[in-house]
This record gives structure tokens, C-alpha cells and sequence, in this order.
């Protein structure tokens, strides 16, 4: 089988992917691992899975009729409410007959002398293309920890990225989470409603911002509607790409009293979700004024939970924003529960996990199910996972042994033509990650079209182009203080991944330099 464009994955990414280059006139076909389209919400289906960017913004606006037509039910929505969306997507504009599910690429060799991908499947069969574009996902390899025991565990083993299809009911339960992020955060309130007993093992704790969910005002839906583009332009501009209902505040931590940055804070608390972070101009700048914001919420925790020495442990210490702010319903208050028990691990690790439950510095916890909370091998790990070889055979991990490496996070320097979507070096995980998308869809649709308009056949970034990017990155990076924790934004979740700061801050500056690139006639690039 030959295509022009052959797609990895049916997350948002693919499945827009594919509408542009069919609308292009492109030969495209997607393959995908799952069986059906969703991508980070088909395989996110633990209990209490939602987004937290807001519905309204967390969609796609390539389509006014689509996002004039859809109506969302909450403020955030769950799971299966974004499953019901992009499987209606893929419905409306009749996406399905291009997607193969159930099979894996393992293999892309890019063929020097054809100048077209060979990809290999899990199937054996080989599909050639002259363009491969990754829309393969930041968040799509599960963090399995390699914990000594793991295997003679008696009873269920769950992770919150590949969660089962079927109903998991923890009702009369002893069950054990691993993990204090995002989706242990989502997670720990329902389960602790339905598990008899709920043990967390926290390694380090989070800081968590109350979501204040609530079902959507049709007003506010009726609002934004009335002009929807403009609410999207306006979102655009924000470093983040989303919020401007609540823009970062422009005044820095010095220039206001202790009353008026209390006032912030509880502001923001109140209004909920991850708008917090804007309450000072300076919050992700200065330390300072993150150990004012930081304070304030350990504040809240004490408010909350009523055991000091729960309130304690629950306390983060590090420096706020720079692993991944937390959005929840009840997360703190949950510890209030006498069914639910915090054990630190944060200095022993787990000693091993037995039959019966898992062993901590010599105490003993018996568990019926455990649920490893424990993220992801972020932005790299999926990439990496496929044998990925560019011009004369050079694999993609020889040349991102020293941390990955792209130009503008949509190409990589010897690889010609292979197109990454919301790749390392470019804004993504850091922004609402739909309007990332479609911004690096839009950009390599037009890239392909320009390319075969002018007769040219091939794209590849050059490298000292790619060198003065990745500094670029490092550099904003290394400005704010996102590179101050252990975060998976620098790998430090994965044991032995090499520790670089991968997404770049700032959509609208980025949006700028991908337009200068193309005005430029793809500076940057080398074209044939
Ligand atoms: P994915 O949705 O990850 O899709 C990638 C697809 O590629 C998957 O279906 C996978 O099966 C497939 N694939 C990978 N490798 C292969 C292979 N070798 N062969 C075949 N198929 C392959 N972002 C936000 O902006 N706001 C949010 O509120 C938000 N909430 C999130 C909540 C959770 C629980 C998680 C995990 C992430 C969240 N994100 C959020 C980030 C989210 O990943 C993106 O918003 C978005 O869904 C990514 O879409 P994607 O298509 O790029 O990747
Ligand atoms: P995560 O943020 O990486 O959290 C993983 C948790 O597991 C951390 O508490 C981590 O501790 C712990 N952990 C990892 N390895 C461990 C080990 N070997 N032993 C003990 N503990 C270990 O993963 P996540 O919660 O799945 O979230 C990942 C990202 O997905 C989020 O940051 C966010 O971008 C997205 N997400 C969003 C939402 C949402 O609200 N919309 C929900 C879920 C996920 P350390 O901190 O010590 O490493």
C-alpha cells in the first residue's frame, strides 16, 4: 500500500490531520493502535476523567458549524462526554473510512533514493508514504514502575492512561493508589467513595485548585456562540491559549500590599481551575511571589483537612506551577474521610508490592486492587517506542540521545518530511492542546500543498537551525521557574531520561515565528 500522507494515531491531532489532507486531495490513511478514535479519551477512562480547560475552549474551532452545532453539558467535561465528541467528529465529516484501528506502527525508514517513509505495522505488512506525520501524543506511553513484587500482586492491577473499557467497581474494596497527580487527584475522590478502604502512596504531594465544576450556564454558552471567532481569536492570544475570560495579571508581586494579592489569590480560588496561576504577573517568574501563592494554598489545605499532620504531609513544598497545577472536586477534603489513609513514600519509596498488598518501610498495607497513578513517559517515550530511522539509517533515539532536538517541534533535522504534531520544542502540553493542534495541522497542511504546487518533493529542517531552536527553548525555559521541579516536562519522571525542559512557553510569539518561517519561504528549511 502507498499514500502521500500516512497518519499515526486518531487522537485530535490525527483525526484533523486527516480532514486536512483529504480536503487537500491527498491519498492519507491513518493508523491507529486503539479501536476506536479519542486518543488520550479512549484510553483515560478511570473514574472522575474530565478535562480542565474549559469545554467552551477544550474543542475544536476549525469547523463554525461544528462548534455552533456541539453542545457541552459542564464547564469541564468528562470523559465520555469528549469520547461522544470527537466519535461524533469523526461521524460528521466521514473521517472512519480512512482509519485502520487495532494496528501499531513499530517501524518508519525513511528511503533516501525513493524519498518516501517505509512504515511497518505490528501486523508485518509494509506501507510506504512520501509524508508520515506523528500525531502519536504527549501524554500516550503509560509511566509503569518497575516495582519489585509488582507480579505476585493476588489481586487487580489498574493505570489511569489504560484503563479499562468495562466498568471498574471498587464498591466494598481495599484498594491502593500510587501517584498524587492529575489523575490521581481526578480519581481519589470517587474511588474513595466506593472503596471500603482507599490507601494513597504519595511520593510527592501536588498542589490542587478547586475546579468549581458546574453543569454549563446557557447563557454564557448563548454568549460565547453569538461570536465564537472572536472568543477564539482572543484565547489565541494568551500565553497559554486558553482563559482569556480571566487574563494573567499584568502587575507583578511587589507592586501589590499583602491585602491585594490575598485578594488575588481568593479570587482566583474562587473562580477555580487553572487560572490561578495568573494571579500575579510574576507567578512563574519569581520566587518570591510563588512562595506567596504556594503559601496561600498551603493555607487552604490546612483550612481543609483537619489532621495537621495530614495537612502537613499533603503540603507541597516545591515551587508552584512548575510540575503540572492540578485541577479538583473535593481532592483535599477527601482526606477528612475515615476510610482514607496517606502514606509517605517520599523517603523509602515502596519497599515491594506482595500478594497481599504493598509493603512501606516495613509496614504492611493489604489491598484488593492497586492503581498505578503514574503518568506518563511524556513527549519523547511514544516517539522513541517506534523504530524511527531518517537518512542514512540514523535512528531518531541516536539523534535525540542528548534530550530531543526539533525545529520549531514539527521536524527533525535528518529526517525529511516526517511531520510531529505538538512535538518537543513547541508549545503544547503547555497550552490548551486542541488549538496547539490544529495550529501545527493548519501548518504542515500548507507546508504539503505549497511543496506540491511548487513541484518540490521534500522538507527537512536544517541543523543549525534545529541548534538555535533548541537554545531558543532552553533559553525561555530557563528565564521562568518551570525548570526548577522534578517534573515530567523535564523527564524526571522516567528513571535515566536525560533531564531537558521539552515544551516551549508562549503560543502567540511561537504562532508569530511558525508565519516569519513560512513567509520567509520556510527559512529553516531545506526544500528539494
Ligand atoms: P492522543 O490523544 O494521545 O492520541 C494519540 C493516538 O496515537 C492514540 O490514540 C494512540 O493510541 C495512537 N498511537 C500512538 N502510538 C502509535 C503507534 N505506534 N501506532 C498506532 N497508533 C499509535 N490537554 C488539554 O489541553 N486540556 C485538558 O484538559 C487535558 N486533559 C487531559 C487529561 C488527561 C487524563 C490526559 C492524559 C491528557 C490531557 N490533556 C489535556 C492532554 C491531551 O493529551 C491532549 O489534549 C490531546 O487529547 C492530545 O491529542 P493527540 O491527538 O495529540 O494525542
Ligand atoms: P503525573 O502528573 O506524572 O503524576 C504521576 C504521579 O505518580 C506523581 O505523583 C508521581 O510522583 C507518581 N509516581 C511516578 N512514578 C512513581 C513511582 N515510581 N513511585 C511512586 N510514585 C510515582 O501523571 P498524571 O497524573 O497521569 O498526569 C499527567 C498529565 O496528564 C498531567 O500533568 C496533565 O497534563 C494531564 N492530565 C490532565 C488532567 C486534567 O485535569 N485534565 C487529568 C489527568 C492528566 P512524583 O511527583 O514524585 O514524580
Amino acid at each position: 500500500m502507498s499514500f502521500e500522507v500516512l497518519i499515526v494515531g486518531a487522537g485530535f491531532a490525527g483525526l484533523y490531520m486527516l480532514h486536512r489532507a483529504r480536503s487537500l486531495g491527498l491519498a492519507a490513511r491513518v493508523f491507529e493502535a486503539a479501536s476506536g478514535v479519542g486518543g488520550t479519551w479512549y484510553w483515560n477512562r478511570y473514574p472522575g476523567a474530565r478535562c480542565d480547560v474549559e469545554s467552551m475552549e477544550y474543542s475544536y474551532q476549525f469547523d463554525d458549524q461544528l462548534q455552533q452545532e456541539w453542545r457541552w453539558s459542564e464547564r469541564f467535561a468528562t470523559q465520555p462526554e469528549i469520547m461522544r465528541y470527537a466519535n461524533h467528529v469523526a461521524d460528521r465529516f466521514d473521517l472512519r473510512k480512512d482509519i485502520r484501528f487495532n494496528i501499531r506502527v513499530v517501524a518508519a525508514t525513511y528511503d533516501d533514493i525513493g524519498k518516501r517513509w517505509k512504515v511497518r505495522t505490528d501486523d508485518g505488512v509494509e506501507t510506504s508514504a512520501q509524508f508520515l506525520v506523528m500525531a502519536t501524543g504527549c501524554l500516550s506511553t503509560a509511566n509503569r514502575p518497575d516495582i519489585k513484587g509488582l507480579e505476585n500482586f493476588d489481586g487487580a492491577v489498574y493505570h489511569t492512561g489504560e484503563w479499562p473499557h468495562e466498568e471498574v467497581d471498587f464498591t466494598g474494596k481495599r484498594v491502593g493508589v500510587i501517584g498524587t497527580g492529575s489523575s490521581a487527584i481526578q480519581s481519589i475522590p470517587i474511588i474513595a467513595g466506593q472503596a471500603r478502604k482507599l490507601v494513597v502512596f504519595q511520593r510527592t504531594a501536588n498542589y490542587s485548585v478547586p475546579a468549581h465544576n458546574a453543569p454549563l450556564d446557557p447563557a454564557y454558552e448563548a454568549r460565547i456562540k453569538a461570536d465564537y471567532a472572536s472568543f477564539r481569536a482572543r484565547n489565541s492570544l494568551q500565553i497559554n491559549a486558553f482563559g482569556s475570560n480571566l487574563p494573567r495579571s499584568p502587575v507583578l508581586a511587589r507592586d501589590m500590599t499583602p491585602q491585594e494579592r490575598r485578594a488575588a489569590f481568593e479570587a482566583r480560588w474562587e473562580y477555580g481551575g487553572l487560572f490561578f496561576l495568573g494571579a500575579l504577573g510574576d507567578l512563574l517568574l519569581d520566587k518570591q511571589a510563588n512562595d506567596m501563592a504556594a503559601e496561600f494554598v498551603r493555607g487552604k489545605i490546612r483550612e481543609i483537612v483537619r489532621d495537621p499532620a495530614v495537612a502537613e504531609l499533603l503540603s507541597p513544598k516545591q515551587v508552584i506551577g512548575c510540575k503540572r497545577l492540578c485541577v479538583d472536586s473535593g481532592y483535599y477534603a477527601t482526606f477528612n474521610r475515615p476510610n482514607v489513609r496517606l502514606v509517605d513514600i517520599s523517603k523509602s519509596g515502596i519497599d515491594q508490592i506482595t500478594p497481599a498488598g504493598v509493603r512501606v518501610d516495613g509496614a504492611s498495607f493489604e489491598l484488593d486492587s492497586l492503581v498505578f497513578a503514574t503518568g506518563f513517559d511524556a513527549m519523547t517515550g511514544t516517539l522513541l517506542k517506534i523504530d524511527i530511522r531518517g537518512r542514512g539509517g540514523r535512528t531518531l533515539r541516536e539523534a535525540w540521545e542528548a534530550g530531543p532536538r526539533t525545529y520549531l517541534g514539527i521536524n527533525v533535522a535528518g529526517f525529511p518530511n516526517l511531520f510531529i504534531i505538538a512535538g518537543p520544542g513547541s508549545p503544547s502540553v503547555l497550552t490548551n492542546m486542541i488549538v496547539s493542534i490544529e495550529q501545527h495541522v493548519n501548518w504542515i497542511a500548507d507546508c504539503i500543498a505549497r511543496l506540491r504546487a511548487q513541484g518540490r518533493a521534500s522538507i527537512e529542517a536544517r541543523p543549525e537551525a534545529q541548534e538555535a531552536w533548541v537554545e531558543h527553548v532552553n533559553a525561555v525555559a530557563g528565564r521562568t521557574l518551570y525548570t526548577q521541579c522534578n517534573s515530567w516536562y523535564v523527564g524526571a519522571n522516567i528513571p535515566g531520561k536525560k533531564r531537558v525542559f521539552m515544551p516551549l512557553l508562549g503560543f502567540p510569539d511561537y504562532v508569530t515565528k511558525c508565519d516569519e518561517v513560512v513567509a520567509k519561504g520556510y527559512e529553516g528549511f531545506d526544500i528539494s
